[in-house]
């Protein structure tokens, strides 16, 4: 097994799995005819050689994505912190699962710890009147949020079901993430019953309309039991007013959740938590370590006020784990409050990380990320060529076009958008062909507007000047002839 693992190792040395010096390509992409030949990807009857097996790891790292690039800049998350990167492979090495005390002491006891401190860093009251739980992705922390506010607002339905409820009704704002829609679906509230807040022109839920929606929902005889404010928006990086959210939740006695996968990651920073003002007043925060912060995939956090209440909604006292008569405080058996059975440790990477960074060092890496997003955005408010989807930066990404030299100077008539929408995809071919670059682009149809690029910067890799100006130069050469 060890000697397994430490070619494991080598072989990621050799490839330049890490390499953060930006000289390696981001992607080497093939495409999936070409690439289901160059690896001998079917499963058989007999086992493989030992050599085959060499070659199989050598070119599944030669092949994926290297998110440890600087310029890897295409979704939420990147590459990871190093100690976090240690503490998941040595969960996976010790595979268990974290539902009892008795087969994860130790991990029982970090994922403890690591919420004890998130609880403190929102600003919640501490364990038993605060709790949470590490789930599997973000998506499924807005999910127990939801669940936890429908609990609260109709008990009966975790026994009796839907049948005989008025129609539950739920909000979220144009710009929010779609886990909630998923949400609905799954908890059988069906989408429809989502109703789309709109947004300011900065990408921000506004709370006026909020009252409005509200109101219509309640006069149509629906039944309000959820808001999801959004603190750093998907696409745009926009930020929620949460102090005038949560006043309109307090009037109407509504469960505030706020989704902050993306932007939960700036509470750590002194500089930058004020977006994330009145966040401590909310019931209940969803936010991903895994993304800005660069915790190994998947570290989701969900966080709930309330003493027993994540026990209370999701218990179902099953017998054969959790034994009351454990020679042990059961307590520390926290596989009741989730709705999985099995679950990875996802708290122990984080630990590991927090441990060796302090909270200081994590504090650092998002204030150098975020001095990267805005020297990125202060080069290229003024220069040729680039032009900003939002009339100011507020938030934690950039989008931006990008208009080739043959296309400016021109009437911006639909056919030039158009036009333009298209480069943008053709911007993004050129440099995953090419390899030495990654930004993701969105359309944003609440918006009308077609494809932009959506420049995300982590704090893992540490970005720099030096990266954020070659992905500038680099998109400039890339467009330089369209
Ligand atoms: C990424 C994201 C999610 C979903 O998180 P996953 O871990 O990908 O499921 C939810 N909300 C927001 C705002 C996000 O950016």
């Amino acid at each position: 097994m060890a000697k397994l693992l430490k070619r494991l190792v080598e072989i990621l040395e050799e490839e330049k799995a890490f390499d953060r010096t930006g000289e390696e390509p981001v992607v080497r992409f093939v495409q999936p005819e070409e690439l289901q030949k160059e690896l001998s990807i079917e499963l058989s009857e007999e086992p493989s050689s030992e050599n085959e097996i060499e070659t199989a790891i050598r070119k599944t790292v030669r092949y994926s994505v290297k998110t440890f690039s600087p310029h890897f800049h295409n979704q939420l998350f990147a590459g990871t912190d190093d100690y976090g990167l240690a503490g998941s492979w040595l969960t996976d090495a010790l595979s268990s699962s974290q539902y009892t005390y008795e087969v994860g002491p130790v991990f029982t006891l970090m994922e403890r710890e690591v919420i004890e401190k998130s609880l403190e860093l929102i600003g919640y009251p501490s364990m038993p009147d605060g709790d949470g739980i590490l789930c599997p992705g973000g998506s499924l922390s807005n999910m127990y949020g939801m669940v936890m506010a429908r609990y609260k607002a109709v008990p009966e339905v975790k026994t009796k079901g839907l049948a005989g409820l008025p129609q539950l009704v739920c909000f979220t704002s144009e710009g929010g993430h779609y886990s909630i829609l998923k949400g609905a679906h799954w908890l059988g509230l069906g989408t429809e019953n989502v109703y789309k807040v709109k947004c300011d022109e900065l990408g921000r839920m506004r709370p006026d309309d909020l009252k409005a929606e509200i109101e219509r929902a309640r006069k149509q005889g629906h039944l309000p039991f959820f808001v999801n404010a959004t603190c750093g928006t998907t696409v745009l990086g926009a930020f929620d007013p949460l102090p005038e959210i949560a006043a309109v939740c307090r009037e109407e006695n509504l469960w505030l959740h706020v989704d902050a996968c993306l932007g939960g990651t700036l509470q750590l920073s002194r500089k930058y938590r004020d977006r994330l003002k009145g966040i401590e007043l909310s019931n209940s925060v969803a936010w991903n370590p895994h993304k800005m912060l660069g915790a190994p995939f998947q570290c989701s956090l969900f966080l709930v006020k309330g003493k027993n209440a994540l026990h209370e909604a999701n218990c179902a006292g099953a017998r054969y784990l959790f034994q009351q008569d454990k020679h042990y405080d059961v307590s520390w058996d926290t596989g009741d409050k989730s709705v999985q059975c099995g679950r990875k440790v996802d708290g122990a990477k984080f630990w590991l990380m927090w441990k060796a960074r302090g909270t200081k060092g994590l504090r650092k890496s998002v204030d150098v990320a975020m001095f990267a997003v805005e020297y990125f955005y202060e080069r290229i408010k003024t220069r040729p060529g680039f032009r900003l989807v939002l009339p100011q930066f507020e938030g934690c990404n950039i989008c931006f076009w990008y208009v080739p030299p043959s296309m400016r100077g021109q009437s911006e008539t639909q056919e030039w958008w158009e036009k333009l929408y298209k480069m943008t995809a053709k911007i993004k071919e050129r440099m995953m062909i090419d390899g030495t670059l990654m930004i993701g682009y969105s359309p944003l149809s609440y918006k009308n507007l077609g494809n932009f690029f959506r420049m995300v910067v982590t704090c893992q890799p540490p970005p720099t000047k030096a990266s954020m100006d070659y992905a500038i130069d680099k998109i400039e050469e890339l467009a330089a002839d369209l």
